[in-house]
Formats: C-alpha cells, structure tokens, sequence
C-alpha cells in the first residue's frame, strides 16, 4: 500500500546491502539492515496500541536506532515528534502536553527524573539507549517486516517545534509531501547521489540534520558517517572519507581555527553546506582561501524547510542566502501593507510551495497571523533581493530596533563592530528608552586585547547616522547561543533592559 514518504525513502531500499550510516567505532549499517530494524520499531509502537495519526514524542541521544524509531512512526503512519536534547523536565512537559502525545521516549538515564513528567503529562515512557532501552527491548522481539500503512501526500508525518529563538516554540506540522518534495528538491540542487557520503555531526531533532541531511541522504541512496556531535578531531579524522558536509557557521570557524584543516584534507570533499544561522562573509572568503571549496549558504526554517539556495554550479555569493529553489516563490514585502517592495529594498520574506507546512498544532490565530489563506508563509526574516534574484537576509523583523522612529538594522551595526580591532563578535538588540522608544545597544566579545570603546565610537560615529549610534556598549566573554549557533538575542535585550 502506498505511503507517500516511507516509500521514497525506506521503501526501496528494503534489499539494499549499500551502507547507510558509517559508526564512528567502524561499524556499518546497511539500508537493508536498517528498513528492517525500522519495521521492528513500527511493530513495537502498535503493538502498544498506538493508531495511524498518534503522535510519538521522542528526545533521545543520536543513534542509529533514534533515526530507525522515527522511520518506524513512517511506516505505522504515526507521527513522531523529535526534541532538543538539552531540554530539562520542565520544558519537555509543554512539548509533550502540547502535541497529546501517547508515547515518551527518552535515553535510559534520564527515566527515572522524566518519570513524574511524564506520569503528569498522562504519556507512556519507554526508553531507547546506546545499550538497550525498554523500546528496543520489545522492537528486538518483533518482525522485521511491517504492512506499511498507506498514508498520502497530504498526510503529516512529523511536528517539529521551531527552535525558540524569539518566543515560545510552535509545533509545526509537517505533512509527507512538504519533506518529501524538498528533499527531492535538494537532492537534485545540490547533485547528490549513491556515490555521497555525508560527514553528519548534526543533531538529529533539528530541520538541518534531520530532514536535510538524512532524508537528503536517504532519497539520494548515499551513506553519511553518523558522529555523535561536532569534534574537532573526530571532524579532522572522517573529512578524508567524506564527500560532503552540512553544518552551521559555528562548525566552519571551528575547522578554520585548526591547523590541520587545509587544502589537502579537503581534497575529495564535493560541497560544504551552511545554514540555520548566517555566515559572515568573511568566513566565506577564509574558508576558500585555506581550502579553495566555496561555502554554498542555503536558507530554511523548521515551518517551510529550505527554501534557498545558493546555486552548485554558477556563483556562490558571499553574504547571501542565494536564490529561491525550484518551486518555491518567494517575495520580499512590506511589513504593514504585504505589497511586494522595489527590488533592493528591504522587507520581510514571504514563501509559498509544496515544503511550507500545514499550521502551527493547536495555535490557530498565530496560524492565521502568519500563514496567508492564498499560501504565503510570512517568515518573519528580513531580506534583500537583488535584480539576479538573490537573497541576502538582513535580520530578524522581531530583531528590528526602531529608535525615534527610524529603522536600524542590527546586522549593519554588527558588520561594522566585527571589523574593527580587538572584537572576535558582535551582537546588537534594543534596549528601552524614554524618548525614542529604544535605542541600539552594543555587545562586543573581545580579542586578543579586546576592544578600544572610544575608538569604536568614533569610528561609528564617523560611518553611520546618528540614530543608529548604540547608546552603551557592553564587552561580555561570549554570545548566549543555542545549540544550532543562533544568537538568543531575546536573552540579550534582558540583559540590556537591566541597564
Ligand atoms: P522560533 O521560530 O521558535 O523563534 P527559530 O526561527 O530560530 O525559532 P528555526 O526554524 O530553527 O527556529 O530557524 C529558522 C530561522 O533561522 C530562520 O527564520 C532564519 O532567521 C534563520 N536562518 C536559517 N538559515 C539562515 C541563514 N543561512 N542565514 C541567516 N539566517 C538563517
Ligand atoms: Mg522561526
């Protein structure tokens, strides 16, 4: 029976004795091998009386068989909702509340303190670890062959949470076909195929890991060496056997910051990957001049998957996002009037095309607030488009600071304080002020000698209009990030409220 996206990337490769995951301790896993440990999963839910549409909640280390559970939702057409790992008790309780899910998996040591939780939440717990879990308990009794229930385009397969950068996260429901078309998409845009094995120190619980990295993968019929996270020895040590990379900005400052990676370590690597949070240019131009690869930037977001790109062949732009992909139409808008803006101008981005999802779960109004009834997703990104057509994404519009009435763009005054000597990074928020509303507010991580404040303030006097001058300037050891490299910039205007 036909099940829209288990057959594209499980199904047939029901036979396949290719590798699929490479294990850092040197085992393999084969397709084969892994369609069936899925079945085994699929059985081990139902029989557990789960039905088609359930929901199945899951923050769980990142294992092969973390990856095979979620296949195994796929296939019994469940849907199966995977969470940061760096959640306490406390917030799992909103995400497994929030989705009503029937089932809680969680890694064998976190059992006993998420036992209340999820004894409160009125949700099953089973665990899934390294070395066994009652989960893998009752899928290694089970077949491995599963009557994969049918499930169409427009049925969903997952909720993601969105990664709470500028508020409570949102559940966002994506259906089979919105993660099965854009992995098609990439696949085709970026020229994966068999012969690609993808270096993965991505998180799993995440749209960049997960549903590009491993879906990508699975369409394309290649392998992806499968780290527990980013190591820079274990990095250094696996790029001589890869052909790929997808990480965030974080992961290429990394690699530059080590000797050992150069030209030669990277000699048979296809493309290096960048998302989840903008790259600085100047990360681009270091990263070629040491390896000679060029960084290709993309865009997405939980709610629409990736909807830019910058192009395999042809001219990858330092600084941009790129161009739209096949299929996604994309226009930059007016905030207050939605009317598309002069080319050049900024607005907020808007997306529409078979990868933007179905609704925030259970959030109807902020469903309706953000997702147009002609099918525009209003992303809340800020943005340029130049007349070729590329993106470059100037902000968050909740980032935006508007003091006494004008515009000011962190990310101009981020550029500017990044350049200048004795500042590794910089973050501008808003802060409160009585006269113009709000006023910018500087965070510089030091270098080296760290900063000389008056020198900066001259120099940003002497570029920039006076409104946009930061009021203070605070130097702090690092940015608060999470663990996709963005800045939590919500935890930096607390920080300059208090003064
Ligand atoms: P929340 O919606 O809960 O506030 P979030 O938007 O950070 O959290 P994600 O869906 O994980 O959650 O992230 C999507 C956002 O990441 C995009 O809206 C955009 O702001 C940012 N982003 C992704 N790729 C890039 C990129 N290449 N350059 C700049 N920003 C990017
Ligand atoms: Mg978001």
């Amino acid at each position: 029976m036909a099940n829209t996206l288990y057959d594209a990337l499980y199904g047939g490769h029901a036979d396949n004795a290719a590798p699929f995951l490479h294990l850092p301790d040197g085992g393999t896993i084969s397709y084969a091998a892994f369609v069936g440990r899925a079945a085994q999963f699929a059985h081990a839910l139902t029989d557990l009386g789960l039905a088609p549409g359930d929901r199945v909640a899951l923050q769980l280390p990142k294992l092969p068989d973390t990856l095979a559970l979620m296949a195994g939702c796929t296939q019994a057409g469940l849907i199966f909702l995977p969470l940061n790992t760096g959640y306490t008790a406390d917030e799992l309780a909103y995400f497994v509340e929030d989705s009503g899910a029937r089932v809680f998996v969680c890694a064998p040591d976190s059992a006993d303190a998420l036992a209340p939780m999820a004894k409160g939440a009125g949700v099953r717990l089973l665990t899934l670890g390294a070395t066994g879990g009652t989960l893998q308990g009752r899928a290694d009794a089970a077949p491995d062959s599963f009557a994969t229930v049918t499930r169409g385009p427009d049925d969903l397969a997952a909720f993601l949470y969105t990664s709470g950068t500028t508020g409570r996260s949102k559940g966002a429901m994506l259906s089979h076909d919105n993660l099965l078309s854009n992995a098609r998409t990439l696949v085709d845009h970026w020229r994966f195929s068999q012969g690609d094995t993808l270096l993965h120190a991505l998180p799993i619980f995440h749209t960049h890991g997960l549903f590009v990295g491993t879906n990508v993968t699975l369409l394309a019929g290649g392998s992806m060496i499968f780290l527990p996270g980013f190591d820079i020895d274990a990095m250094i040590a696996h790029m001589p056997r890869a052909t790929a990379l997808m990480g965030v900005p974080t992961f290429y400052t990394r690699l530059l910051d080590d000797d050992r990676f150069d030209g030669e370590l990277t000699a048979k690597m296809r493309v290096f990957i960048s998302g989840s949070a903008p790259l600085l240019a100047e990360t681009h131009r270091r990263f070629e001049d040491r390896t000679g690869h060029r960084i290709l930037e993309r865009y997405g977001m939980t709610e629409t998957n990736m909807n830019t790109s910058n192009p395999y062949e042809g001219d990858r732009r330092a600084g941009t996002v790129g161009l739209p992909l096949p299929g996604v139409e994309l226009k930059i808008c007016d905030p207050e009037t939605g009317d598309v803006v002069p080319v050049g101008e900024t607005g907020v981005i808007e997306v529409r095309g078979p990868n933007v999802f179905k609704g925030y779960w259970q959030m109807p109004e902020k469903t309706a607030g953000e997702l147009r009834e002609d099918g525009f997703f209003i992303t809340g990104d800020l943005a340029t488009q130049d007349a070729d057509g590329y993106v470059t994404i100037v902000g968050r519009a909740k980032d935006l600071i508007i003091s006494g009435g004008y515009n000011v763009y962190p990310k101009e005054l981020e550029d500017l304080l990044d350049r200048q000597p004795g500042v590794l990074e910089s973050a501008v928020v808003g802060a409160p002020h009585p006269d113009f509303g709000e006023t910018p507010v500087a965070f510089l991580v030091p270098e080296g000698d760290g900063p000389d404040i008056a020198a900066i303030e001259a120099t940003v006097r002497d570029r920039l209009a006076r409104y946009k001058h930061p009021a203070r300037y605070a130097v702090i050891d690092a940015l608060p990030r999470n663990t996709m490299g963005k800045v939590q910039k919500a935890a930096l205007r607390n920080r300059a409220a208090e003064g």
